[in-house]
Order: C-alpha cells, then sequence, then structure tokens
C-alpha cells in the first residue's frame, strides 16, 4: 500500500491550496481500506478533495485517501461502485450501457465516498434518488455494515455518514434503462451548464462554498450584498457567481477563510440569515484560522447535534 509521509497534499486538492501533511495512506483495495482504518482509527478519510479547504499550514496527522479504489461492477441495471471513483468516470460507464440516473454526477468531480456522504446532487438529480444501499466502515464499533437508503437520512447535502462514524466503501445505486443517446445529451446539457455558470478547475475551486439555506439561494443572497469580486490575499469571489471562491493568486486557507467570514457575516447583516459552509475545513496548527472557523462553522455545529 502506498505511503507517503510529509505530503504536500494541494497537489491534489481542486482548490489546489493545503500544505504538508504528515502521513497519507493510499489503499489500493477494500481490505487494504479497513486494514488502515483500523490500524489508524484517528486518520482522516478523503476522496477526490473536491470539497475540503485544507490549512496552508499543513495537517499535523494521517489521511487516508480512497482515489485508487476504483473497482466496480454492473448487474442489470444495478452498479456497485467502490468508494474511490470519480463521479465523472462513473457516470460515463453507466452511460454507454444505456443506464440513467447518475448524468448529475458528469459535472463535478467527487468521488462516490464523498458523493455519498454528502449526498451530491446537480441538475435535479442527488445520491439519494438512486442509492440501494452501501457498505460502510463503522469506526465505533470498528466493524462492517451494510446500510440500505432508508437508514441513510439523506436530505439536502446530508446523510448518516456526518452524524455517525461511518465511512463509506462501496455504494449500489439503482439505474434506469433509457437510450445511449438521450443520456448522453442530458450529461451534455448539464456540462453545458456548468461552462456557462460556474467557474472551471482552471480557476481553482471547491464548487459552492455555502449551503442553501432552507427555502433560498446562497448564490442569491451573496449576489444581494454585493460580495462578487470581494478579494482577500490571493482568493477572489468568482464574477460569475456569488457563491464561489477561486484561488485566483497562490490563495492561501486563511485568505479563503477571511473571504467566507466576509461573505457570511455581509448577508447576515442584510437578512439575518446564517450561511452554513459546504466546504469542509481541515487543519490544526493555525490558531486565527481556528478563531475564524468558530464563527464560520458554529452554525453547522448547532445543526448536527
Ligand atoms: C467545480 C466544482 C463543482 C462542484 N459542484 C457540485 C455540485 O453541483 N453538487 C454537489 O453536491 N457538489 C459539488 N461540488 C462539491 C464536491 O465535488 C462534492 O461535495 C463531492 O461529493 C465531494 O467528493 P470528494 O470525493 O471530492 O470529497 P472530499 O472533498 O474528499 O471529502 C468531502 C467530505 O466527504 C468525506 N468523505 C470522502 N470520502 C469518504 C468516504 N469514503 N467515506 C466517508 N466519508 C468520506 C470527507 O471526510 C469529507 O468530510 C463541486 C466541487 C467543485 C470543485
Amino acid at each position: 500500500m502506498l505511503v507517503e509521509n510529509d505530503f504536500e497534499v494541494k497537489k491534489l486538492t481542486s482548490f489546489k491550496i493545503g500544505g504538508v501533511v504528515r502521513r497519507v495512506i493510499f489503499p489500493e483495495s477494500v481490505d487494504e481500506f479497513i486494514a488502515s482504518l483500523e490500524s489508524c482509527p484517528e486518520a482522516f478519510v478523503f476522496g477526490n478533495m473536491s470539497n475540503v479547504l485544507v490549512s496552508s499550514d499543513g495537517f499535523d496527522g494521517t489521511l487516508i485517501l480512497t482515489t485508487k479504489m476504483k473497482n466496480y461492477n454492473i448487474k442489470e441495471n444495478l452498479v456497485k461502485a467502490e468508494c474511490g471513483i470519480k463521479g465523472p468516470k462513473l457516470s460515463q460507464i453507466v452511460a454507454e450501457k444505456g443506464l440513467s440516473g447518475l448524468e448529475f454526477m458528469i459535472a463535478f468531480p467527487g468521488s462516490i465516498g464523498g458523493e455519498v456522504f454528502m449526498n451530491a446532487g446537480a441538475h435535479g438529480q442527488s445520491v439519494q434518488d438512486v442509492f440501494v444501499e452501501g457498505d460502510f466502515f463503522d469506526k465505533t464499533a470498528r466493524q462492517v455494515v451494510t446500510l440500505t437508503k432508508k437508514d441513510m437520512n439523506f436530505s439536502y447535502r446530508t446523510s448518516v455518514c456526518q452524524k455517525q462514524e461511518l465511512i463509506v466503501l462501496n455504494a449500489t445505486f439503482e439505474l434506469e434503462e433509457k437510450d445511449v443517446d438521450l443520456i448522453k445529451v442530458k450529461m451534455q446539457e448539464n456540462l453545458q451548464f456548468r461552462h456557462s455558470h460556474q467557474p472551471s478547475l482552471a480557476l481553482p475551486n471547491c464548487g459552492s462554498v455555502f449551503r442553501n439555506p432552507e427555502g433560498n439561494s446562497a448564490g442569491r443572497l451573496l449576489e444581494s450584498v454585493g460580495v462578487k469580486s470581494f478579494k482577500i490575499g490571493g482568493a477572489k469571489v468568482w464574477e460569475g457567481h456569488a457563491n464561489f471562491i477561486i484561488n485566483e493568486n497562490k490563495a492561501t486557507s486563511t485568505d479563503v477563510l477571511e473571504l467566507m467570514l466576509k461573505m457570511q457575516s455581509e448577508v447576515r447583516e442584510k437578512y439575518n440569515i446564517e450561511l452554513m459552509p459546504e466546504v469542509r475545513y481541515l487543519g490544526n496548527n493555525s490558531r486565527k484560522e481556528e478563531d475564524i472557523c468558530k464563527i464560520l462553522y458554529q452554525s453547522l455545529k448547532k445543526m448536527q447535534k
């Protein structure tokens, strides 16, 4: 199993931000993954690192990255995929087989594990629409459990994995047989929408920074308080969409957190609405960042209790 010490993680994050991580483990199979979770229970698990801001001061601990676990199998209209395979890849594979339901995954760079954890969604589809069951490592009980859709408590960008220590090993999705060309048209439409409404990864970013508050749109609220083009250090709110921060010029994690804090406070002041970050944060070295996170993530913690 590949293990890297003192690994510069910004090579792998979609934000292209993140300092040195003491140890990174890359399991290549579910068995290796379970073995690393058992031998290093304090490790944090990530997939494609497209929804995380890692501190530029690094992280003095262990990460397990799932990106080398890419096996899948398809039986009739069921696809079972290991947690590390990328959503865009899996959506293309099933499309070629005439299976519909994962067209939304073409449009953003998550892994299956990260997408189940987040109940990722876009373009009117989400993980919860197609998820049937999955195998999980329960870190508390230290055993593998199988959970079905009803166990998952899926809701907007949330699953049971965020409340209990459940690590996604694999997931099975039930898809619908459809004409290959129709599926591809839908995927193309999704990609075109992205190109016209969101920054590409040529402008490193982490997707939506804040969750939509119930019945409202974080992007619209942020736009109405005029945050577009706000800039701190190398981090900037994208001109095309107020809920995206781009790493324009060697941004640090502190630049991004300060910008998030400013965005959050502008909306709080005008609307008395507390925006909750969608992007996760990892770091343990900077007092300043910890202080900002206490304010930024306060409402998220309240929600998760
Ligand atoms: C350009 C861009 C566009 C995006 N658009 C969308 C969008 O339209 N819709 C959307 O929902 N998201 C979007 N995202 C955000 C992101 O891609 C999703 O949240 C995705 O689900 C994250 O997957 P990941 O593998 O990158 O997760 P990571 O960033 O690696 O991790 C995110 C969280 O998932 C947890 N996690 C990862 N793997 C596992 C596992 N195997 N078991 C348990 N927990 C795990 C991590 O601990 C972490 O808390 C976008 C991101 C970018 C960069």
